[in-house]
């Protein structure tokens, strides 16, 4: 069957053709051809005639399906360029099979004002990736009064976290879940009680102990993710919670859910396929925030997966200088580089590993995400984006990647397209890889390679 659309799409890159593969679409996966014009899906079935000089993507043994969403990129322009861009996280998220990420407000200045989101969506808008932003929920970042978070939805923003460290005062969280449900936008934490981390830079237990380093207990993430699922469901307001990385915060999810909280939650590759073990080489390239957990709580996370407590992969990418990596492990920043490898993770870990189909890869790295963030339908313009997240039809905009399941590659950090090189995975065999991107209807990524 070929089903054949004439609509266009103005962005209107050349015509191009994915052949060979098989595809995601609203009844499952189905071997078929598709043809994409002037940015749309215009034809897809097993008899499709390929228009003349369209641009053919070869996809053989490969899987078709939409692009990836991120829910947590770190970007760090505006202020700290020199460990990524706008433009080079853009690639790196293009490599990593992403048609969308969300970037995240904790840069230089802050993502708390109409100007500065606009600067970030301006320079996002002409990347190879499209940008939406996370606003901060307070001024600064600081914790003490909100953002003008009524002004930035107005802009297209849906999702108001403080990222880089969780709202610590519960009458300012309360005031801003309450507001944001007003508004119709989400909340999302960073769950974190300062004072019950009191500054550990591991996780406190076995090897926090061995290297001496202050460790934080995993009730500093559980005490806030508690408060939080309490509010919300108070107020009846929607709540995301950032990088859940304990078993306990699973299990709070697991039962809000249940009590029927309007809440969801991501966690990040390096939660499911790291332990706090990795800390034995002293290499603060495993220095995380929330940190790096013992073998029962990485269990825990991938036990979410499977039963659809955690809804989203989130990369949590945060890139950093050698510069700032390189100082001793409790004066180094936390983060790791996460856009270029989270596929394979996934693959690897939940497919691979037989807790998740590949079509449940699509849900927690597209679907799902793209519906957090509110990226599932066209907004408007100036800063409209169009729509990701959506199984593969005639009609829909072709934001597209394509997956192959054979191939195997080595990470190298220093290859990456990230300008930052701080790997956790370095030197790693991975299975899996990103063959094909294709951002309304433009390739841009190529048989792996980014094409500009
Ligand atoms: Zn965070």
């Amino acid at each position: 069957m070929t089903i054949i659309q004439t609509a266009r799409y103005d962005m209107a890159p050349d015509t191009i053709a994915i052949v060979g593969g098989v595809v995601l679409t609203e009844e499952g996966l189905v071997r078929a051809d598709l043809v994409i014009e002037h940015g749309l899906i215009t034809a897809l079935g097993t008899d499709v005639v390929l228009p003349e000089g369209a641009t053919v993507l070869e996809a053989k043994d490969c899987i078709v399906g939409p692009g990836f969403v991120d829910l947590h990129t770190h970007l760090r322009e505006p202020g700290k360029e020199q460990a990524e861009t706008i433009a080079t996280g853009a690639r790196a998220a293009a490599l990593g099979g992403y048609t969308a990420v969300v970037a995240m407000p904790n840069t230089d200045p802050v993502l708390d004002s109409a100007f500065v989101v606009r600067a970030v969506l301006d320079l996002g808008a002409v990347s190879t990736c499209e940008v939406a932003v996370a606003g901060a929920i307070t001024v600064g970042r600081k914790g003490e009064s909100l953002a003008p978070i009524a002004e930035l939805a107005k802009l297209g923003v849906q999702l108001f976290t403080d990222d880089g460290s969780g709202v610590q005062h519960g009458g300012v969280a309360r005031r801003a879940l309450d507001y944001c449900r007003g508004l119709g936008v989400t909340y999302a934490e960073h769950c974190e009680d300062n004072a019950i981390a009191a500054g550990g830079v591991v996780h406190e237990g076995e090897w926090s102990a061995k290297l001496g380093l202050p460790g934080q207990p995993a009730s500093a993430e559980e005490a806030m993710v508690a408060r939080d699922l309490l509010l919300a469901g108070e107020l009846g307001a929607r709540l995301h919670l950032l990088h859940l990385s304990t078993s306990g915060s699973v299990e709070l999810v697991r039962q809000a859910k249940h009590a029927g909280i309007n809440v969801t939650a991501e966690a990040a590759p390096h939660h499911f396929t790291l332990t706090d073990a990795a800390l034995e080489s002293y290499d603060a390239v495993f220095k995380v925030n929330p940190p790096l957990r013992p073998e029962h709580h990485v269990q825990a996370i991938i036990d979410g997966f499977a039963d659809g407590t955690i809804d989203a992969v989130a990369t949590d990418h945060a890139p950093h200088t050698p510069e700032t990596k390189d100082l001793p492990f409790d004066e180094a920043p936390p983060g790791m580089l996460g856009l270029e490898t989270a596929f394979s993770l996934t693959f690897e870990r939940l497919v691979l590993g037989a807790k998740m189909s590949i079509e449940q890869l699509f849900a927690v790295m597209s679907m799902n995400p793209a519906r957090i963030a509110g990226l599932d339908a066209a907004s408007s313009r100036p800063y409209g984006h169009t729509p990701h997240g959506k199984p593969v039809a005639v009609g829909n905009v072709a934001n597209l990647v394509v997956i192959d399941p054979e191939a195997t590659w080595t990470v190298e950090g220093s290859s990456l397209a990230s300008l930052a090189a701080n790997t956790p995975y370095e030197g790693r065999t991975m299975h899996g890889a990103i063959r094909h991107t294709v951002l309304r209807g433009e390739p841009v990524v190529l048989e792996g390679k980014a094409t500009r």
